[in-house]
């Protein structure tokens, strides 16, 4: 079994230029990820030269070439639950922001010319309980007439016409939604980035900014070698997710790391998993301790991931969660092999809401992909870009959002293993009296 992603067997992440020739630049951004990558887009589009993007690791390396690839643009709260940390303007706003997003990333991906298997086959979420069946069904009430249309109710009965299981106690299937290949994805956006004459240096960690005359001065170190080198900057942008280090202070307070777990089976009978998961749909669940799956975009391996594990550990330690699951979740599955288990970080917010804006200190961020951003930090990345071109109207949303930040926490999540048994004990609790 490798404990290197699946994806990357067809697009493996690759390094960029590796020194600079120079030592100014107009926009720095440090992160090649979905965001990162994104936000350089916007503005090479909109006239901007000088963008320099920059990664300790090779482009997209951080979650943006691991992940599940599902693609949809949900928010983790309703909207009166923003209402009442942000205010009902800014919680429509947000609200609004998660909306546009899926639309958003569509239209960007119409613009690559690299394929990256976009399949719109719909995805379905799975009820653990009787009580989120409810809740789901009041989703789809609440939408505009529209909007309801994609959404379609399956009763508990009907579960196994759209996923051969009996774990769920119902399910809705999002035909607006589906899949891609997320490492083809990012290579996609690279690549369209450097047609409009950006250009991505890897193996160069940002390890913070000073104030200069005209914008900010960088200092990076490279990973390997130990040299350092300074860039000024008129300005910057940290797009670093779940991966920022001690070198943010500010953002680490605010931000919490957390491991995902994916693996992928063998090759399997086609025929056997178009009965498991018919047209390769993508699969959630409503649990607080998620598990997600799909089929491989050729349909012949189970791609199965989830927060198998609350601690830091191995590729090998989470797969044992995952396989654990996916058995119970498909005993077909018994006993099939593993070709690849691997691991990434998600980040998260206390708010569980994605945030973006400038710190004190005049450098921009966006941060917080909260468990899924393909399509949120495709569109985030697109939102901050707009914010720092200084276009009117685009201080709203998420954009200048209050971003709350934990006291007596430096960006080491020590209750994590905590959080993991009570989220445990709510998701089986939620089962006993169902
Ligand atoms: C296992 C897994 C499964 C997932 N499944 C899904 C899914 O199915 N659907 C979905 O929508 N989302 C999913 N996600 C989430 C999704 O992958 C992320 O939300 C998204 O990739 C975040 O993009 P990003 O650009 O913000 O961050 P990243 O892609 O993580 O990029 C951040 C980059 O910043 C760089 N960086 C950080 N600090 C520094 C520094 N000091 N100097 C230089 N570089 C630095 C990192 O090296 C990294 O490359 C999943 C994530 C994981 C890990």
């Amino acid at each position: 079994m490798k404990t290197t992603p699946f994806w990357w067997e067809e697009a493996e992440p690759q390094h960029g230029e590796r020194s600079f020739d120079r030592t100014d630049c107009a926009v720095l951004i440090v992160g090649s990820g979905y965001s990162g990558l994104s936000a350089a887009i916007t503005l090479a589009e909109a006239g901007q030269t000088g963008i320099m993007v920059v990664d300790s690791l090779r482009i997209g390396e951080g979650a943006s070439s691991r992940n599940g690839g599902q693609i949809g643009n949900a928010a983790k709260f309703t909207e009166a639950q923003a209402a009442a940390r942000f205010g009902d303007k800014r919680a429509r706003e947000i609200m609004d922001d998660y909306a546009r997003s899926m639309p958003f990333m569509l239209a960007r991906g119409a613009t690559l010319k690299d394929p990256f298997d976009l399949n719109l086959c719909g995805t379905i979420t799975g009820a653990h309980s009787r009580k989120d069946m409810a809740r789901l069904r009041q989703g789809r009430d609440r939408l505009p007439p529209d909007q309801r249309q994609s959404y379609e109710i399956i009763d508990e009965m009907q579960v196994p016409r759209v996923l051969k299981t009996s774990i769920y106690r119902g399910a809705v299937v999002r035909h607006d939604q589906g899949n891609i290949h997320p490492a083809k994805y990012v290579r996609a956006l690279a690549n369209r980035a450097r047609e409009l004459g950006v250009r991505i240096f890897t193996g160069w960690r940002y390890l913070g900014a000073r104030r200069a005359s005209q914008g900010h001065i960088a200092q990076l170190g490279a990973v390997q070698g130990g040299e350092a080198a300074e860039i000024r900057a008129d300005r910057i942008l940290l797009a670093m997710n779940g991966y920022v280090g001690p070198e943010v202070p500010w953002l680490r307070k605010r931000t919490i790391p957390v491991q995902s777990y994916m693996i992928a089976t063998e090759e399997m009978p086609f025929d056997l998993l178009e009965s498991l998961i018919p047209g390769n749909r993508a699969v959630g669940d409503t649990k607080h301790i998620l598990y997600y799956f799909r089929r491989s975009p050729d349909g012949k391996r189970i791609l199965f991931g989830g927060r198998a594990r609350f601690r830091t550990s191995t590729e090998e330690e989470g797969a044992a969660g995952l396989r654990r699951f996916m058995e119970h979740t498909f005993p077909e599955t018994r006993g099939v092999g593993l070709s690849h288990a691997w691991l990434g970080n998600v980040c998260f917010a206390y708010d569980f809401c994605s945030h973006g804006g400038r710190m004190e200190d005049g450098v921009y961020y966006v941060s917080c992909c909260n468990g899924g951003g393909i399509s949120n930090q495709t569109h985030l990345g697109h939102r901050i870009a707009e914010y720092m071109l200084g276009k009117p109207g685009t201080d709203r949303g998420v954009i200048g959002s209050h971003f709350p930040k934990l006291y007596f926490y430096n960006g080491n999540p020590w209750f994590l293993p905590m959080v993991g048994t009570w989220y445990r004990f709510l998701d089986r609790s939620a089962r006993w009296f169902d």
